[in-house]
């Protein structure tokens, strides 16, 4: 399967348009995983994952597209794509902030 409109995205940040990057393992009977960490996924199309994207970028999130962009067929275990967000924001939003209050 590599006809890239399902994309395939884990529990881990880990996500591609490329099924063959996905490694069956025997202890989740076959269902396409992770390659780095095992997680088992879930499957959408592309246009329903650019849609959701695109959908929390705006108007809350700038930066959001590209961010997931950069985390394609990257595993970061146990942190989902979420939380690493999460974390990320945090330092932009340091880094723009300025830090002069008294
Ligand atoms: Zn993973």
């Amino acid at each position: 399967m590599n006809d890239k409109s399902q994309i395939w995205y884990g529990f881990c940040t880990y996500w591609t348009d490329d099924w063959d990057f996905l490694k069956p393992t025997p202890e989740n009977k076959g269902i396409p995983s992770c390659p780095e960490c095992g997680s088992v996924g879930f499957q959408m199309t592309i246009q329903d994952w650019n849609q959701g994207i695109a959908k929390y970028e705006v108007p809350d999130n700038p930066g959001y597209a590209v961010f997931v962009t950069e985390l394609k067929e990257k595993c970061h275990g146990k942190t989902t794509m979420l939380e690493l967000w999460e974390q990320k924001k945090g330092v932009l939003a340091k880094e723009v902030s300025p830090e002069e209050e008294e």
